[in-house]
This record gives structure tokens, C-alpha cells and sequence, in this order.
């Protein structure tokens, strides 16, 4: 199976954001980020695997001295791909974040529940001051309150893939934001 650019492949929907969207938003956002870090070295934390798109094109545009850590994430969701479930942690930062400037890269901020999991883990460590950006937002499904400093964009409740948002593993490497087709969806 080979995507081209922005024809929406089977098991997708239609497109949300196309490419050049999703780039010149990002780019937004990694302007007023580059404006506000001036001080010092800004660690953007990405959450695996996820965020990985997401991070990497943001920091290729932050005009300021960047550092990138990850760590990885394991949802036992109570149904398979729902929001919600208990967090552990799978992989940890391989440095510590004591005294830094800490941006947290979320691919979506849903009910939550994950993000505010992995603040309060990462307050804990000691940071300077810690942000949150995401490049989705969907506070139709939110159930803790979370200060979102830096986001792209607001989406229906829908599932979305692609830009490193996966069903199943696949649709990562999509350029583009698309809603996934629900007669896609199998149950196992
Ligand atoms: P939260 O804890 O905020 O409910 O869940 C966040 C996580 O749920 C995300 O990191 C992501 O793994 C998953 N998630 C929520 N909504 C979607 C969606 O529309 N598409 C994809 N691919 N994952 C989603």
C-alpha cells in the first residue's frame, strides 16, 4: 500500500488538516515559542510514539538552543483505543529535568488524564517552569482541567491519525490530519 500526498488512502475518511496546514501552524507555534524562550536552553520532552512527528518538526523550526527527551507511555485503556485508561510509565527520560525549561509535546490532549499524569510526574523532578504543547486539542472530551500554553488545533470528536497519530500502528507518516473511517474500525 503506497500514500500519496493529501488522497486519502482506504480506512480514512477525509482529510481534517491538509499538509500545508498542519506546517504553517506548526510553524506558529514554534515562532511564539522561539519568542518566549530567550533566557535559556528549552528541553522539549516528546511522548513516544505519538508525538515523535510532532516534536521533530516543531524543534526544526525553534529559532532558540533546544534539547529533546522522550519517554514512553502504557495506557491500559478499560476498552481497546479508548481514552482514559491508567498510565504507567514504559520508558523514562534518560536525563533529568531538575532546574530546566521543560515544554511537554503531546500528539492530543483528550480527556486529560494522560497529560496531567505526566505533569505532575515531571513537576515533581524539579523543572524551572514546564508548558504544555499539543497539536491537538479536543476539550469536547475533557475531564480534568488541563492549561494548554501551546496548541494547533482544535478537533471534533472524532478519531484522527496521521502526523504521528496511528490506528493500529498505521497512518503515522501521513503529512496531513485525517478522521479515520469508522467502518474501518474492527474490534480486535
Ligand atoms: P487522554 O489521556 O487525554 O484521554 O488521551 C490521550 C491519548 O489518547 C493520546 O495520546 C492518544 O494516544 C489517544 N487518543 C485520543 N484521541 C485520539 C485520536 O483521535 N486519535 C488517535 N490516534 N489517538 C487518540
Amino acid at each position: 500500500m503506497t500514500y500519496r500526498k493529501e488522497i486519502v488512502p482506504p480506512g480514512l475518511e477525509r482529510v481534517l488538516f491538509t499538509e500545508a496546514q498542519v506546517n504553517r501552524r506548526i510553524a506558529e507555534i514554534a515562532a511564539e515559542i522561539s519568542a518566549k524562550y530567550t533566557e535559556r536552553p528549552l528541553k522539549l520532552i516528546g511522548v513516544l510514539k505519538g508525538s515523535v512527528f510532532f516534536l521533530t518538526a516543531l524543534a526544526r523550526l525553534i529559532t532558540v538552543p533546544v534539547k529533546i527527551d522522550f519517554l514512553a507511555i502504557s495506557t491500559f485503556a478499560p476498552q481497546p483505543r479508548a481514552s482514559g485508561g491508567v498510565v504507567r510509565i514504559s520508558k523514562d527520560l534518560d536525563e533529568g529535568i531538575e532546574n530546566e525549561d521543560v515544554l511537554l509535546v503531546e500528539d492530543i490532549v483528550d480527556t486529560g488524564l494522560t497529560t496531567r499524569y505526566l505533569l505532575q510526574m515531571l513537576a515533581g523532578r524539579g523543572p524551572n517552569t514546564l508548558g504544555i504543547c499539543t497539536l491537538l486539542d479536543r476539550t469536547s472530551k475533557r475531564l480534568v482541567p488541563v492549561t494548554i500554553h501551546y496548541r494547533c488545533f482544535e478537533i471534533p470528536d472524532r478519531f484522527v491519525v496521521g502526523c504521528g497519530l496511528d490506528y493500529k500502528q498505521l497512518y503515522r507518516n501521513l503529512g496531513y490530519l485525517a478522521v479515520l473511517d469508522p467502518a474501518a474500525v474492527t474490534a480486535d
